[in-house]
Formats: C-alpha cells, structure tokens, sequence
C-alpha cells in the first residue's frame, strides 16, 4: 500500500505548525485523501477556531470541529481559565509553563482517533514537537509511541500517529513550511497567546513564532498584512 491508498486525519488547531501539518499529510497522502479535526476543549481564544475552519476552507479539506469542554471545568491552566494570567514562569515543582493543559493533547489523540476508525482513516498526523521550548510532556515522542501502542490495542486497529515536527526547531519548521508551499498560509494562522489579530510580538508564542521565521530568513506573511 502507497502512502496515497492511505488515509489521515490531521489535528489542526489553525497555528502555524498543525497547518504546516497539514499542507504535509496533502503532500504525502493526497488532497483526497485528508481530513482535519478541531478541538473546541473551551480555549479561551475562540479565534484559534475560526483560523482552523478557514484554512480548511480555503486549502479544500473536510474539518469537523468536535466539542471537548471538560478541559475548561477542571480548570487550573491558563489556556482555559480566564482568571489565569498566561505567564512565560514555570512551575517550580514541575518546570512546566501555566499553559500546559494536563492531557490535552493524550485526549485530542484518542478522539481523533476515534473519529478516525468508523471512517477507515489509517494515519494521525499532529504538529506537536519536542524541540518545543514548553517542554510539554504529552508533545513527547515517547509519549505518541505509548499512546500509539494503546489506542492499537484498545481500537484493534493499526493505527498511526505521524507528527512531522517531532525533531525539527521553529526555524526547520519554516523552512518545511516554505518547501511545501505553505509560507502563503501562515497568514491565515494564529499563534499569539493573547488571542489578538495583528498579534501582540510579545508574548512567549509570538516571539518564538518570530525567531523561527527570522532565522529561516522568511518574512511571516501575518505580519506583513497587519
Ligand atoms: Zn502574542
């Protein structure tokens, strides 16, 4: 079986690297053969939403944006509870950022993948990266291979998660952008944490987004519209 008899589903968030993703998954799999799922797990930046229908609009892949709201009421993170401030300090016992959502992405997987098995669908491909500066447990390889290994057994499936970035730094990951033809579509993405089109540039997201692309030597076509 070819990569292009294959089926995958991609987890599109509408930032940067889940559409890199997915401009990836078109490329290896086929337009045809793509598909994007969105969370809606109670985000405090709705935006975020918005910006993943439009890139499925406007690339021309199916999207179903599926409810989670059970991250938001158990609360404790920034990226949900509104009475968090998002700070860039870390937690002195667990060196994570108040933006780390305990299991989010362990959960987005499963779902997916459950979405994925009644419709025949082989691959999952997700942006999440090690190399990522937050250091998010559940963006781990080794966390993918175990939750891989679960979801087969669980699922009787042979299921596969594909996460392009895994080893690749923001600047490789532009670069990967640019190879793709996707540079044009970064302008539709958000990745600022303060929810705010144009984005604010100082927050943690905002200036990590700008160093990948100044190192890559590529203008960020977000801001060259704003
Ligand atoms: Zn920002």
């Amino acid at each position: 079986m070819t990569a292009k008899d294959r089926k995958a589903l991609v987890v599109l968030s509408g930032g940067q690297d889940s559409t890199t993703c997915l401009y990836w998954a078109i490329e290896k799999f086929g337009l045809e053969n793509v598909s994007a799922i969105t969370f809606d797990y109670g985000q405090r930046h709705r935006i975020e939403l918005e910006c993943a229908q439009d890139i499925a609009e406007r690339i021309g892949v199916p999207q179903v944006c599926l409810p989670i709201d059970t991250f938001a009421a158990l609360g404790g993170d920034a990226l949900t509870d509104t009475d968090i401030d998002i700070t860039s300090q870390v937690d002195e016992v667990t060196s994570l950022p108040n933006t780390f959502v305990p299991g989010r992405n362990i959960v987005f997987l499963t779902f997916a993948a459950a979405w994925a098995w009644p419709r025949k669908i082989d691959v999952l491909v997700t942006g999440v990266a090690e190399t990522d500066y937050s250091g998010y447990p559940d963006c781990r390889e080794n966390t993918l291979a175990s939750l891989q290994e679960s979801l087969r057994l669980g699922m009787e499936s042979n299921v596969e998660i594909q996460a392009p970035l895994m080893h690749l730094s923001k600047k490789e990951t532009v670069e990967l952008a640019r190879d793709l033809g996707a540079i044009e579509a970064m302008a539709w993405t958000h990745t600022c944490y303060n929810g705010v089109r144009p984005p604010c540039g100082s927050c943690a997201a905002c200036e990590l987004r700008a160093r990948g692309f100044a190192e890559a030597g590529i203008e960020d076509p977000l801001l060259a519209q704003s």
